[in-house]
């Protein structure tokens, strides 16, 4: 059996009417409760009233909880932009890190910044994968 890993990238549109900071918060421990169970991980990232999500891990516990998450009316307009096998794990610290963009990282992230606002609808899956793994590598992350 392959034990390569893959993985899936999508962004959706925000349905949470009231407090996202506290729907956020049960959205993510369910995640890495869940995740960690089925050997999951990535990284979710929340800007301008759409989420963007990277999932990896074994195919079949990838398929299982991006069904789950598609079923979830916390959100909706849900666009898959990537599924597929990768050579390695590019989140493996993370059963599920948030990103959440800050003033400083549109500095850094300056080209990047002005062409899509750090609005995931408006990211390639390349764009989008990039920017949150360079986010959690970042040395204050997780901080
Ligand atoms: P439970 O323990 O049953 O629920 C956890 C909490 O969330 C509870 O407070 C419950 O009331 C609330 N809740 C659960 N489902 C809903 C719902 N549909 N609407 C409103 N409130 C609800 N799950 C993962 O396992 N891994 C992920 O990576 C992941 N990413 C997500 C990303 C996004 C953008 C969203 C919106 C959801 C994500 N989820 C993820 C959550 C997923 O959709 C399911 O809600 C969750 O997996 C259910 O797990 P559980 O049965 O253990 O949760």
């Amino acid at each position: 059996m392959s034990t390569q890993p893959y993985r899936l990238v999508y962004y959706s549109r925000n349905r949470i009417a009231t407090d996202p900071a506290a729907a956020i918060r049960e959205i993510l421990e369910a995640s890495r409760r869940n995740n960690t169970r089925v050997g999951v991980t990535g990284a979710l990232m929340f800007n301008s009233g759409c989420f963007g999500q990277i999932l990896e891990g074994p195919r079949e516990a990838v398929e299982a909880t991006f069904e789950r998450i598609q079923r979830d009316a916390r959100h909706g307009d849900v666009s898959l932009l990537d599924f597929k096998p990768v050579p390695a794990r590019s989140f493996d610290e993370w059963s599920m890190a948030f990103v959440g963009v800050r003033k400083d990282d549109e500095a850094r992230y300056g080209d990047l910044g002005r062409e899509t606002g750090f609005d995931p609808s408006r990211m390639s899956s390349d764009t989008l994968f990039e920017l949150l793994h360079g986010l959690t590598q970042s040395e204050e992350f997780g901080s």
